[in-house]
């Protein structure tokens, strides 16, 4: 069996696979849970973890009900220094700031922002999401705020819009936008390329001393939100980036 979307069960599935989707109980804990009786299927006690659950089922642990989901889906404001990556050896990485609650949905980044780099990343666990998302044909702008050691000049604009020659590869047309102050400049732009932003930047002789990412195409992100801090997408948002909820 298998299940899509959120908190929905599509198709049947083993009474350990659901709760350990479901829940942050390992299988081996699920297993005691069951054993000792207080595992409810139909408000029946369950009898063994591989009898099977389908979604007309109601599923409960101590008497409290469980809603099933397999996939989450979280918007962080990443602070600096912290790798957009699961694991490292010498430094932080994003997901140790994913709270207990969530821990065992075990999510990934969506793409990547540099180590100093703050702003929205978002992160799941839902590999399909991730690839839609970072798909180059989906062609989401990303758009960044950025502080740079020298003022931003008119002819800029017309260089970032002109699609601008890298080492590597040519970018598509990309959008500069300059605060009155013109040392801060808002840029959005098409691709995801390993520092491309400060690369575009110093392209025109300018250094990038601050990025902090504000938007994925039409998501943005919630200025509520403390630098470190995580909370679900809502169903508005997953809208915004194509989802239905
Ligand atoms: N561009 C960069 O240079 N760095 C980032 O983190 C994101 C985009």
């Amino acid at each position: 069996g298998s299940a899509t979307g959120n908190g929905v069960l599509v198709n049947i599935m083993r009474l350990d696979k659901f709760l350990s989707d479901a829940t942050a109980y390992s299988r081996r804990e699920i297993k005691g849970l069951v054993k000792k009786g207080i595992v409810s299927v139909n408000g029946k006690t369950a009898s063994s973890c591989d009898m099977h659950v389908s979604g007309e089922m109601t599923v409960s642990v101590n008497g409290e009900f469980i809603s099933y989901r397999k996939y989450i889906y979280l918007m962080l404001n990443k602070p600096q220094g912290y790798l957009s990556s699961t694991e490292d050896k010498r430094d932080p990485v994003v997901v140790d700031l994913v709270p207990e609650q969530w821990r065992h949905f075990k999510v990934f980044p969506v793409g990547r922002l540099d180590k100093d780099t703050e702003g929205l990343l978002l992160l799941t666990n839902d590999g399909q999401f991730d690839h839609n998302l970072m798909s180059p044909r989906k062609n989401l702008f990303k758009r960044y705020f950025a502080r740079l050691d020298s003022p931003a000049e008119a002819v800029d604009i017309d260089i970032f819009r002109a699609g601008m020659e890298l080492e590597d590869f040519t970018a598509k047309p990309a959008r500069l936008e300059i605060c009155s102050d013109p040392h801060e400049v808002y840029i959005e732009i098409a691709e995801g390329k390993f520092h491309q932003v400060k690369r575009m930047c110093a392209k025109v002789g300018k250094n990038v001393v601050f990025l902090k990412r504000v938007a994925i195409g039409d998501l943005k992100l919630d200025d509520t939100l403390a630098v470190g801090e995580i909370r679900e997408l809502t169903a508005k948002e997953m809208q915004i980036l194509g989802y239905e909820a």
